[in-house]
């Protein structure tokens, strides 16, 4: 498939047409970002760490039962995938207190949340991704109700899928962001799987695994990445 003129250059994607109109060519950078694009760096391996990785990720999905974008990886930083059209909302589920849920509730870190809890984000750098709910998706038309059911629907479905994938390779699956988007009259699963959307742990030391480290400056950000890949088989 011949990659085209870029559609949308994103905080660490670039988005290529194709000579298909229904595909399109992710290319995974190098550029990290925290704090609503604020900070950002260039990280060596990450892209390509992240694209093999989501790839892995999204075959695993698939074979499980939920529909994805991905169609093939194209090399060692670019995969080949469904063009959606977006649904502009950020759905995080989490099953251990992290992140923005401490700040805004006042809970401590690492509380076990259970049953695990669902979020709507508005996807908005300069607004900071506010928290929405489904009147909102409703009232500004970003989705109807049967779009919102089965974004809920696949979002714990993925839950249920990687909470096991994770934990046997000891790793705990604290939250993760998941964006959905429409394909010929379908809702399939887009944007990326990796540790830069999601919090790993590990299941003994509580070790983070994931952007949390850039994101605390905790160093070894791309180590990190590429010890949970070697720890499900991914080959980078
Ligand atoms: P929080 O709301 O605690 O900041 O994030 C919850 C989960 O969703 C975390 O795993 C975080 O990495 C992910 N997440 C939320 N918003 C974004 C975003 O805009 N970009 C990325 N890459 N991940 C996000």
């Amino acid at each position: 498939m011949q990659k085209r003129e870029q559609l949308y250059k994103g905080k660490a994607k670039s988005v290529y047409l194709t000579d298909d109109a229904d595909r399109l060519v992710i290319h995974y950078r190098n550029d990290t970002s925290a704090f609503d694009g604020q900070r950002i760096e260039q990280l060596d391996r990450k892209g390509e760490v992240n694209n093999k990785f989501s790839a892995f990720i999204m075959q695993k999905l698939e074979a499980a039962g939920v529909p994805t974008h991905f169609e093939t990886l194209l090399s060692k930083d670019e995969s080949l995938v469904k063009r959606l059209e977006m649904i502009p909302v950020e759905c995080v589920v989490r099953n251990i207190a992290a992140g923005s849920l401490c700040k805004r509730l006042g809970v401590q870190e690492g509380m076990d949340l259970n049953p695990p809890t669902f979020e709507f984000f508005l996807k908005n750098d300069a607004l900071h991704d506010p928290m929405v709910n489904e009147y909102h998706i409703r009232s500004f038309g970003w989705a109807d109700d049967a779009a919102i059911a089965r974004m809920k629907e696949l979002s714990f479905k993925v839950n249920d899928v990687l909470i096991k994938l994770f934990r046997d390779a000891g790793m705990l699956l604290v939250d993760y962001k998941l964006e959905f988007g429409r394909f010929h009259g379908q809702i399939l699963l887009g944007d990326e799987f990796s540790p830069d959307g999601c919090r790993l742990w590990d299941v003994e030391t509580r070790k983070k695994l994931d952007k949390d480290r850039f994101r605390q400056g905790l160093g070894g950000v791309v180590e990190a990445y590429e010890e949970v890949a070697h720890r499900l088989g991914v080959e980078l």
